[in-house]
């Protein structure tokens, strides 16, 4: 059976493009925009020796009249029940921010596996995001470049070791 992983963090942070760079196939939408409606979408990858079968979720609705705050939660925790482990994903060149934290709570409290995904890793510029994401209480993070393709074998180490 596939390891079903669940791709967890606010808008904008990559994690359609990290969808994308795993299944190989432009399956997720990818945009700029924080706040376009984008479902939640399933697809297959091999990463090394892994079969994983990835969920990457949209983080937010705009069309949705609830709480922002709300539905993330929801479509959050939805996808976090069902994986057998969750790739949080931060901004490094943004840095943390407070939504950042909200979203590493909620994942502390489902007490589920959890790899820290410092994304946008690629060149200096990543460096103090990738650093202060450490205070998360993940761990060391996977420095990672959905975009550039940097970071796969220690994704594929830290996701291993989850087996
Ligand atoms: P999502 O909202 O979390 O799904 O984020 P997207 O995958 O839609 O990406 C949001 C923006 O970040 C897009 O402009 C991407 O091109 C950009 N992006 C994604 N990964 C990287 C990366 O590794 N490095 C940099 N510099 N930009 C990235
Ligand atoms: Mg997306």
């Amino acid at each position: 059976r596939p390891l079903k992983v669940a791709i967890i963090g606010r808008p904008n942070v990559g994690k359609s493009t990290l969808f994308n760079r795993l299944v190989g196939r432009k399956i997720a939408l990818v945009d700029d925009r924080p706040g376009v409606t984008r479902d939640r979408r399933e697809g297959t990858a091999e990463l090394g020796d892994l079969l994983i079968t990835l969920i990457d979720t949209a983080g937010l609705e705009e069309a949705d009249p609830g709480s922002l705050e709300g539905r993330m939660r929801a479509q959050t925790e939805r996808a976090v029940d069902e994986a057998d482990v969750s790739l949080f994903l931060i901004d490094a060149r943004a840095g943390l921010t407070p939504t950042d934290r909200h979203f590493a709570d909620m994942l502390r409290k489902t007490g589920k596996p959890v790899v820290l995904v410092a994304n946008k890793c690629e060149g200096a510029a990543g460096d103090p995001g990738f650093y202060e994401s450490f205070a998360l209480g993940f761990g060391e993070p996977v420095a990672f470049s959905a975009e550039h393709g940097l970071g796969l074998a220690d994704l594929h180490e830290a996701l291993r070791a989850h087996l």
